[in-house]
């Protein structure tokens, strides 16, 4: 028997969605987003609650301990997982956020990513179909004909249609470039050959088609830069023999989640968008899957501080011979369940921040205004999927701590949040890769989403140590801008650290000046004012660490 999760703090998550920058602007801006008033949004809130404890946190435990599996060429998930997912979408969870016109419900991405921190809270496998479902849907929103849209935009809102993003390949993981699979012009469309690998949920019993969001070579394959396009593959048109499962991983943790590499061969296929601009278009999928990473980190994360602070208030260890106290009370526990707390509260403002930032960008009336979000959730972007993917597995791991031996038990969820959580770190970009990106495209090659941020969180930080820590990040800016690529690479990974303090910083000061007196928001003041009483300390290091340059990493000639 595995312990139960604590229930999930509906207030809290409702308040802070409440609070969240610029939030009550977001429900002013399109019509369907009128109909959320607090009794509303709480609503929602509830029911999605009520679902994950019923049908997805039992499921959690199955899927882990046995996962999707190939038998006979086609992938069938886990006990009860089929039933979980129509009751999902017989409940309407699919078309949540999917546009109006092709039968979604068109809520706002922060009410959507809220949502999707209760589910990933209770089965983080479980959520990844419906995130690549409904950031196809975006992609395609964006760039396909009319007639494609018609065709496929309300399958995936109803959920009877999966969908998945086909970019890596064995040669191909970071380097995108390096793709080998070919899109060739045939008289009747194009045709897609070659092999993808880690596909998730690239083959499944839940739906009954899926639809590939392909990147392909669309040269003749002798280019030294390859031309890459984007393709939509769809398995009702294709069939069994155009996309082929060849194997599903064993993997660490996710086991609900089938990982595929899928064979195509010479697979029907439809070019979107504009041809050799494959991989800039990818992005708007990729923007989508990012922030959902960060969900995904924040509902482990939760789950992970849930589990520690009922823990530690109910286990007895030290004190008086003969009386010992709850754990709770020795400073030293009470410090790592802050570290948790003060992470998840902090994760999920600003993921909520983000996603207001990006509702704004897209639907604002104000043209200087919209650019000036869409720079701010560019440069949050790498910063909200590595730190949803730092905090997962730091809080997995420091649950276990709090709850000592028990915790490293299959008793308690948190071995399983801990496996689970690895992969947030590689997958949709390593956390390297997005420091690169960071560095490279957020401060190098154009700086308006930092010039942004600086000016925003310094209004806010007023006399508080944020200020130190935005001069911090401010400096080691500059100093990488006109360092050597060496120094620049070496230090990447330590600004993006510096930047992560100063973004959820930002958090922290406006939840410090939070008005009123209910627990919710008690909550949020504490979780600010201990981050900020770290911040200083924390800065100084990885600032330090940002302008050293490449010396240290020199020590490795020892070693290659
Ligand atoms: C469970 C799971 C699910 C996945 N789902 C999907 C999916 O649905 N669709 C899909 O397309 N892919 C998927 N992937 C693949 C995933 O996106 C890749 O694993 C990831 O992009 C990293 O690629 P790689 O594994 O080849 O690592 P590599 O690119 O080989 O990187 C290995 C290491 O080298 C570092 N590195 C690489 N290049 C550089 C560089 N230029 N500078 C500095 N450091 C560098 C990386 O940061 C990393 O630490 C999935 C992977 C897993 C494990």
């Amino acid at each position: 028997m595995r312990a139960d999760l604590p229930r999930f703090d509906l207030s809290q998550s409702a308040e802070q969605l409440r609070v969240s920058f610029r939030f009550d602007e977001v429900v002013r801006l399109r019509e369907s987003y009128a109909v959320l008033d607090e009794g509303t949004i709480v609503a929602i809130l509830e029911q999605a609650a009520a679902f994950a404890t019923d049908t997805l946190e039992p499921l959690n435990r199955a899927m882990d301990a046995q996962g999707a599996q190939l038998r006979g060429g086609r992938v069938h998930t886990a006990p009860g997982h089929r039933e979980a997912w129509a009751a999902f979408v017989a409940n309407g969870w699919p078309s949540i956020d999917h546009e109006a016109g092709y039968g979604g419900q068109q809520l706002p991405l922060p009410l959507c990513l809220a949502v999707q921190e209760i589910f990933d809270r209770a089965c983080p496998a479980f959520g990844m179909l419906p995130v690549p479902q409904r950031s196809a849907a975006r992609l395609i929103a964006a760039f396909a004909a009319q007639d494609v849209k018609e065709a496929l935009l309300p399958a995936l809102a109803s959920g009877e249609l999966g969908a998945t993003i086909c970019i890596s390949e064995a040669g191909a993981g970071s380097d995108v470039l390096q793709m080998r699979t070919r899109a060739r012009e045939a008289p009747d469309g194009w045709r897609i050959s070659g092999e993808k690998c880690w596909i998730s949920y690239g083959d499944h019993d839940l739906t009954d088609a899926i639809v590939h969001c392909v990147l392909a070579r669309s040269d003749d394959g002798t280019a030294m830069r390859p031309e890459i396009s984007l393709f939509l593959v769809d398995t009702r048109v294709a069939g069994q023999d155009g996309v082929q499962v060849l194997r599903t991983e064993e993997k660490l943790g996710l086991h609900g989640s089938p990982t595929c590499t899928l064979a195509f061969d010479e697979a029907p296929a439809t070019i979107i968008g504009e041809r050799g601009r494959g991989l800039a278009q990818m992005f708007v999928m990729i923007t989508q899957m990012r922030l959902a990473v960060s969900a995904m980190g924040l509902g482990i994360a939760c789950a992970a501080s849930d589990v520690a602070l009922a823990y530690a208030r109910e286990r007895r260890q030290g004190g008086k011979p003969g009386d010992p106290q709850p754990i709770v009370a020795h400073a030293d526990v009470r410090r790592q369940l802050l570290e948790l707390t003060a992470r998840t509260q902090l994760l999920r403002g600003l993921m909520l921040n983000i996603a207001n930032l990006a509702e704004l960008a897209a639907h604002g009336e104000d043209p200087a205004d919209r650019e000036r979000c869409a720079a701010l959730v560019q440069w949050f972007l790498p910063i909200a999927k590595t730190f949803g993917a730092d905090s997962a597995f730091a809080n997995s791991s420091g649950a276990i701590q709090v709850l000592g031996g028990a915790g490293y038990t299959g008793e308690w969820p948190v071995e399983q949040s801990l496996r689970d959580a690895r992969v947030l770190s590689v997958f949709e970009g390593t956390s390297g890769i997005q420091a690169i990106d960071l560095l490279q495209r957020r401060v190098i090659r154009d700086d308006a989403g930092l010039q942004v941020f600086l000016a925003l969180a310094r209004a806010d930080a007023g006399d508080t140590p944020l200020t130190r820590c935005l001069e911090l990040l401010e400096a080691a800016a500059s100093a990488l801008k006109a360092a050597s690529p060496a120094d620049q690479d070496a230090g990447a990974a330590a600004f993006l650290d510096l930047a992560m303090l100063a973004s959820a910083g930002w958090v922290a000061t406006r939840f410090v000046t939070l008005p009123g007196a209910g627990q919710p928001v008690a909550h949020m003041r504490a979780a600010g004012r201990y981050w900020l009483d770290r911040i200083e300390g924390r800065s100084a290091m990885h600032h330090a660490e940002a302008v050293q340059g490449a010396g240290p990493i020199a020590h490795f000639a020892a070693f290659a």
